[in-house]
């Protein structure tokens, strides 16, 4: 249920292990994570560029599902292969920067203010740059659509309901009735709502991200960035800029004050997208584990054939592929799922 990265992912593993898959989606959710436009696979997101959780295995599955990781050698910097480049803030994130390049080499290394300047001077680089080997800077929804190009898809109610049978699991959506051995759901922001599965207590952070026209004299493409604020090429002469991050919000759309604050922080590195005209913003709805901050997986209850797989936040892109590739694993074997990403259930208090 949902066609998302996570529902997506699972539906191309579940398929290549050999099982008949239908995709269920109630398509209404304004709310989808996934469908934010640009964003990037990055190993070393995190403020102090420490590898992510399972940062080498998500890469490999991503391989593994097409996307290319491997960076590229850019204009001045003929000798690298850079996937993202992630300009330090200040010094301390600068000498942080140098400490993991140093300890994971074959993810990042660490270029100083000096060799920066190869960049050239279209980029803010005062501090120094992490360069990050492998990532990926992708469209989330095209990258989605693709995983589930193939799979039968139907659209569902979104108060649809389900009950578990001697043999499998039952759906009833309005007059439709689909009967199926497991139901796997992925339904991002719609898991907070749903009767099934709001004891789970997720949390939801909204997200901004708007699209900027992309001015004369940057590099065409312009490789992927990571700092104040994210950038990626869209490939049609503009840049997407993400994003916020929005524990409290008053309207679920674009705001003017998220717009004005992405742009500025995208001029802090590219000084040249201050003035640069807004195409378009867009929101999307984030869903994070409380206490784990990471992805929740496996049977709704002990031995139900209905399961859920949620809880990506900030890294749906690099983690969807390593979890997509385990569930077909995971239905016969939970056993087999990481303790810190079982499903817990919360009293309605907490
Ligand atoms: C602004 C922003 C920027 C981001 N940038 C990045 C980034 O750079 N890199 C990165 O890795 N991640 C990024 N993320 C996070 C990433 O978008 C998410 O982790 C990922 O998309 C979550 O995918 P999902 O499939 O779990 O949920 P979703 O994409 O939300 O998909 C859920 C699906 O379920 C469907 N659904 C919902 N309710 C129901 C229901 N009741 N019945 C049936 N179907 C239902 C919806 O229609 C939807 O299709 C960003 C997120 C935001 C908001």
């Amino acid at each position: 249920m949902g066609t998302g990265l996570a529902g997506s992912a699972a539906a191309w593993h579940l398929r290549r292990a050999g099982h008949d898959v239908l995709l269920l989606d109630a398509s209404t959710d304004l709310k989808r994570a996934s469908g934010i436009g640009g964003g990037l696979a990055n190993p070393m997101m995190a403020r102090k560029g420490r590898p992510t959780w399972k940062a080498r295995e998500s890469l490999e599955a991503l391989e593994a599902m097409g996307i290319q990781t491997r960076g590229t050698a850019l204009p001045g910097l003929d000798d690298e292969e850079v996937a993202i480049i992630r300009t330090a803030t200040d010094t301390v994130q600068a000498e942080l920067f140098r400490e993991q390049a140093a300890e994971n080499p074959d993810l990042g290394r660490f270029l100083g203010p000096e060799d920066c300047k190869r960049l050239g001077a279209w980029i803010k680089s005062r501090y120094g740059a992490l360069l990050v080997r492998r990532g990926a800077s992708l469209d989330l929804s095209t990258t989605a659509a693709r995983w589930h190009a193939h799979i039968p898809k139907q659209s569902v109610d979104p108060d649809w309901q389900a009950e578990e049978t001697a043999g499998g699991v039952m759906l009833v959506s309005g007059s439709k009735r689909i009967h199926g051995d497991r139901l796997l759901l992925c339904m991002g922001h719609g898991m907070l709502s749903h009767p099934l599965t709001q004891s789970l207590k997720l949390h939801a952070i909204k997200g901004q991200i708007i699209r900027l026209r992309k001015p004369a004299g940057l590099p065409d493409p312009l490789p992927p960035i990571s700092s104040q604020a994210y950038l990626v090429d869209a490939g049609d002469g503009s840049v997407w800029v993400g994003s916020t991050f929005e524990r409290d919000w008053k309207s679920e759309g674009p705001t003017p004050e998220a717009t004005k604050s992405l742009r500025m922080r995208a001029a802090q590195v590219i000084p040249s997208l201050g003035d640069a005209p807004v195409v378009e913003a867009r929101t999307g709805f984030r869903v994070t584990v409380p206490g784990t901050r990471k992805p929740m997986v496996g049977p709704l209850h002990p031995g139900s054939r209905i399961h859920v797989l949620t809880g990506f936040g900030a890294r749906g892109l690099l983690h969807s592929a390593w979890f997509g590739a385990r569930i077909p694993i995971f239905f016969n074997d939970p056993e087999a799922i990481p303790a810190e990403c079982r499903v817990v259930h919360r009293p309605a208090t907490s």
